[in-house]
């Protein structure tokens, strides 16, 4: 009851865990997991250590152990996705140290099957899905950018090439192919004046939307621009219209995430990269636009860095990402206490996410944990973060 109710006082925050299972091929020894509950509670103990201060219990909105499929996790976060297409601001975080499953759980493993595939391409292939389902009631553009903040500079994931061209809004007509527009439309205009009917169906102003999209921007019925502050300035934007399209454009952001991992050795670790979702609505009877955003965000890993070990570059970065993650802490512990001041100006990655945290936003953070032993002090600080933001 209690837990409840402060679970409410603090809003929209949701804080999930989800424990890896072991690898194949892991040395398996002993975990730290020591029990699960039902209503999210995690017990953590450091077996190798006797006493009576080795256990603790923390609670989450929920936990996922290490059985938990990628569809039972995308099931459970559906209703929070799909909230976008009524105009909310949702973001998605994985918090965790290098190897307890973030990319896993917002992507999928490499070259992942359909059953593999993680939040990022459910995510954008539910969406996709649900706007052509309701397409005789509302028009829904879907485009999106993907980003990486390494070092606090920004980078622009879809960009071809690695330069900083940018595909204009809605460039590339897809899926339904033309011809089969066209016949549709065809059709249903040799409906409409068998009919005699004098209201254009709203089915025919999708397919005529579909097939002149520009026109429909000239026109003013859609306005061409994105709202102010919710977009990553200068990030190159995709449309998607079909599940080939969110394949391809994440095949493009994980390709240029890979190129800056072998310059620079794991970067991919040491950025975090944001994958944003805009959907702009239109309700064919009255007119009414709304928009929303996803934001997707597989952080750079939270281990410590050994000061006395690393130096230079590494060093740097150690700080950059250290600086980010409590900042990115300090903002969602604001927002949990209705803080009057919310300190999003001090990483590039709280005003990046700024329009998706706070406000009528909605937030779900997944704190990912390891279960080896040798990740005892490593899980225990994840968890101390997660604790003080939940
Ligand atoms: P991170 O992004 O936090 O560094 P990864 O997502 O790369 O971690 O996960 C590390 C390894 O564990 C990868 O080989 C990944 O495929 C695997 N893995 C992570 N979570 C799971 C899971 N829930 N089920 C199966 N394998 C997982
Ligand atoms: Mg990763």
């Amino acid at each position: 009851r209690l837990y409840n109710e402060v679970q409410e006082l603090k809003g929209n925050i949701r804080v999930y865990c989800r424990i890896r299972p072991f690898l194949p091929g892991e040395n398996v020894k002993q975990t730290t997991i020591e029990y699960i509950g039902d209503n999210g509670e995690l017990l953590i103990a450091n077996p190798s250590k006797q006493g009576k201060d080795v256990q603790r219990m923390f609670k989450f909105n929920k936990v996922f152990g290490p059985a938990a499929s990628q569809e039972e996790v995308f099931l459970d976060i559906q209703p929070l996705v799909r909230s976008v297409l009524d105009g909310y601001n949702v973001c998605i975080f994985a918090y965790g140290q290098t190897g307890s499953g973030k990319t896993y759980t917002m992507t999928g493993p490499h070259s992942a099957t359909e059953k593999e595939w993680g939040v990022n391409y459910r995510a954008l292939n539910d969406l996709f899905h649900i706007s052509w389902n309701r397409k005789d009631a509302y028009v829904y553009e879907v485009g999106v950018q993907m980003v990486e903040i390494y070092n606090e500079q920004v980078r622009d994931l879809l960009a071809s090439d690695g330069t900083q061209k940018k595909y204009p809004f809605l460039h590339i007509p897809l899926v339904p192919s033309i011809p089969s527009m066209l016949y549709s439309f065809v059709t249903e205009i040799y409906d409409f004046k068998f009919n005699q009917t004098h209201v254009i169906p709203a089915s025919m102003w999708y397919r005529l939307y579909l097939l002149f999209p520009f026109n429909l921007h000239t026109l003013g019925i859609l306005s061409n621009s994105l709202p102010n502050g919710l977009a990553v300035p200068d990030a190159s934007m995709l449309p998607v219209k079909s599940t080939s399209d969110v394949l391809e454009l994440m095949n493009i952001g994980l390709s240029n995430r890979a190129v800056g991992a072998t310059a620079l050795n794991e970067r991919s670790s040491r950025s975090h990269s944001i994958v944003t979702v805009h959907v702009r609505g239109m309700d064919l009877k009255t007119g009414a636009t709304l928009r929303g955003s996803l934001h997707l965000v597989d952080l750079a890993g939270s281990e410590r860095v050994d000061r006395s070990e690393v130096t230079g570059d590494r060093l740097k970065e150690a700080q950059h990402i250290n600086k980010s993650l409590s900042a990115l802490g300090d903002v969602i512990y604001a927002l949990s206490q209705k803080s009057a001041h919310v300190p999003y100006r001090n990483s590039k990655l709280t005003q990046v996410l700024q329009s998706s945290l706070g406000g009528h936003a909605k937030t779900l953070m997944f704190v990912q944990i390891n279960p080896d032993i040798g990740s005892y002090s490593e899980t225990l600080s994840t968890l101390k973060f997660a604790e003080r933001v939940s």
